[in-house]
């Protein structure tokens, strides 16, 4: 059994780019589970399946396989042996994945595999229910928050580096509703563990936010 780590938090608040500088500083596998969620989601909307229908989600889900493999130490996710790392990026996936999260039979789907993944290594796993649902005996939890206009500032600047061409406005708005849905929903909502520390990265810069993780697992691991 490796060390653990859980870092959760709202769309935006910086997870995957801080989870992805600790894990390379400490050497730990890196693990991006919204990245499995995405997976789904855009299999759901290349299948043109209502995402209001469980039963139909259900069955097309069933036979697919999700699998996550590393090249050059970042994460892929392999979407029935095809992979869809750059692909699950849009927001419309992301909305997809959010609004298909919460049926239990998306949620069982990854859960195993999400599991053995941080079983056998030293893993940084980001997402939403990790310190609540996936790994409650993980060695530290991470709460990460931020204000929405600050996250919808942040994701903004990615999408428009990657090229894509898109609103603020709107991305604010997309943020919001993602985080009522993520934390309104029945099963494994987004919340802080008992036990995690919340970092409010509002006013933070990414090497501070970096080195004050860091410096937790230093403390813990002795
Ligand atoms: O983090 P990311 O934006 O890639 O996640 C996409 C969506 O996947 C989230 O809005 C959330 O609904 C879902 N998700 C989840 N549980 C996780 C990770 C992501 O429900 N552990």
């Amino acid at each position: 059994m490796g060390f653990n780590i859980a870092i959760d938090g709202p769309a935006g608040a910086g997870k995957s780019t801080i989870a992805k500088k600790i894990a390379k500083k400490l050497g730990f596998i890196y693990v991006d589970t919204g990245a499995m969620y995405r997976a789904i989601g855009l299999y759901l909307l290349e299948k043109g399946v209502n995402y209001e229908d469980e039963q139909q989600i259900g069955r097309a889900i069933q036979d697919i396989q999700i699998a996550i493999s590393y090249r050059d130490g970042e994460q892929q996710v392999m979407l029935n042996g095809e992979n869809v790392s750059a692909k699950i990026r849009t927001e419309e996936v992301g909305n997809m994945a959010s609004k298909t999260s919460k049926y239990p039979v998306v949620r069982e789907k990854l859960l195993e595999l999400q599991r053995s993944l941080a079983s056998s290594a030293d893993v940084l796993m980001d997402g939403r229910d990790i310190g609540t649902c996936i790994l409650p005996n993980a060695d530290l939890k991470i709460f990460l928050t931020a204000d929405a206009g600050v996250r919808a500032k942040r994701r903004y600047l990615e999408l428009t580096e990657k090229g894509i061409s898109c609103n603020i406005e709107d991305i604010e708005k997309d943020i919001i509703e993602r985080d009522r849905r993520d934390t309104t929903r029945a099963i494994a909502p987004l919340k802080k563990a008992e036990d995690a520390v919340e970092v409010d990265t509002s006013h933070m810069t990414i090497d501070e936010v970096v080195d004050t993780i860091v410096s937790m697992v230093v403390s813990r691991r002795g």
